[in-house]
């Protein structure tokens, strides 16, 4: 029986994982659930599952629901904020954690599981494009298994040769492997004109034509910022260089990624736009199991569509890509402007646009910080914040 953490349970892609973990109750068990604002979701998901944890931000929320659920006879015990994150995640009993939490405040009890050795199942890109190396030299050092839920990273892992899927590391591109092509819809605003994109509201940019995800990862598809975040985590996760990494834009989001070989091949994986797939792939690896997704109609699906993306359209994708290709500290400082720009965009302070813009702001401000240790990390994500909360309030 597979122990199972869930960071950030309340989400969508926690509730995804708590789908298919009741579709194998032979195979996993809930020990520990987190959410950080949703606590009365928190609540119906411990009574389902009666985890032996769960977390909430604060001590007072802490208190409150821990007498709720003894109540209702439940044992669980109920811990607060990021120590009682870090415990779930690094807990002796744990097999899997799920890294569901958004944004770098999923950092710490990500790089905790990865430091106590565990499968760790990473949907929280964020806290991957902020730590690089040093999240992926402590998978590393303490062998743990890092296996991508993000369903671009999940479908390239299962086109990866075999050898590279079961040690999952080394340079690709020694195995004959000579491209990634990391596919990406292109969002609710590719046939937009660009002179409109500067009116979109907040409704209309989590509006994602094919899947149905969490806010901010459902603006970053409409600035493409996600597929230049998921550019920079398949670099660190594959070990690969940004001119071995494509994005074509494909609106049916049919094909999730793909690889091509030195010989001419190219390995797509295809699915529905369900992140059930993905999660059960990487839950049950090298296994398969039942995930409740319905296999694709090939009748249904008229025509497949590829396209460059166009870098006017989508000039988070351009930074995202030159802070790849220039160093981790810029990687580190965009993604925390990004999360600022995002916030202010969705709370109606600062205009779609104005997302790149402040973005755009920070990068040409930069850091004079170096990373050698993770409170370099820590440090750089702060920078970025003040700086776009400076740039935001000046628009
Ligand atoms: P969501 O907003 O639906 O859920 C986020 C979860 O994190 C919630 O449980 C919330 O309580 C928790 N959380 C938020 N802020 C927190 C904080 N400061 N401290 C602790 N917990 C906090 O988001 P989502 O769509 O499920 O995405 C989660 C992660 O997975 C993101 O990094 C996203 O990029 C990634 N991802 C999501 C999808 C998808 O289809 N939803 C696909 C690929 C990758
Ligand atoms: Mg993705």
């Amino acid at each position: 029986m597979q122990q199972v953490t869930i960071l950030g349970a309340t989400g969508s892609i926690g509730v995804s994982t708590l789908d298919v973990i009741q579709r194998h109750p032979d195979r996993f068990s809930v020990f520990a659930l987190s959410s950080h604002s949703r606590v009365e979701k928190l609540y119906h998901q411990i009574l389902t599952f009666e985890p032996k944890y769960a977390v909430v931000a604060t001590p007072q929320q802490a208190q409150k629901l821990q007498a709720q659920v003894a109540s209702q006879g439940c044992q669980t015990q109920i811990l607060a904020g990021p120590e009682g994150l870090v415990a779930v995640a690094s807990a002796s009993e744990v097999d899997q954690v799920m890294a569901a939490i958004v944004g770098a405040a999923g950092l710490l009890p990500t790089l905790a599981a990865a430091q106590a050795g565990k499968r760790v199942l990473l949907a929280n890109k964020e806290s991957l494009v902020s730590a690089g190396k040093l999240f992926m030299d402590a998978v590393r050092d303490n062998g743990a298994e890092l296996l991508p839920i993000d369903s671009e990273h999940n479908a390239i892992f299962q086109c990866l040769p075999a050898q590279w899927q079961a040690k999952q590391r080394g340079p690709l591109f020694s195995k004959g492997v000579s491209k990634i092509l990391l596919t990406g819809s292109g969002g609710p605003f590719r046939e937009t004109p660009i002179a409109e994109l500067a009116n979109k509201t907040p409704a209309q940019a989590v509006a994602h034509p094919n899947w149905s995800m969490g806010q901010k990862i459902s603006v970053d598809s409409a600035t493409m910022m996600n597929k230049g975040l998921e550019f920079i985590e398949a670099c660190r996760l594959f070990d690969a260089k940004p001119e071995q990494i494509e994005v074509v834009i494909h609106p049916q989001s049919v094909i999730h990624s793909m690889v091509q070989y030195s010989d001419g091949s190219v390995l797509a994986q295809l699915g529905q736009p369900d992140m059930r797939t993905p999660i059960a792939h990487a839950m049950m690896f090298p296994e398969r199991g039942q995930s409740g997704v319905e296999p694709l109609n090939f009748a249904d699906i008229a025509k497949l569509e590829f396209l460059p993306p166009d870098f006017n359209r989508y000039p988070c994708l351009r930074l995202a890509i030159e802070a790849c290709q220039q160093d981790q500290e810029s990687c580190t400082l965009l993604n925390a402007a990004n999360e600022v720009s995002v916030a202010r965009f969705l709370a109606g302070q600062i205009g779609f646009t104005d997302i790149a813009a402040v973005n755009g702001e920070v990068m040409a401000t930069g850091t004079d910080i170096r990373i050698t240790v993770l409170d370099d990390v820590l440090a750089i994500d702060q920078h970025g914040r003040a700086l776009a909360e400076q740039f935001c309030a000046q628009r």
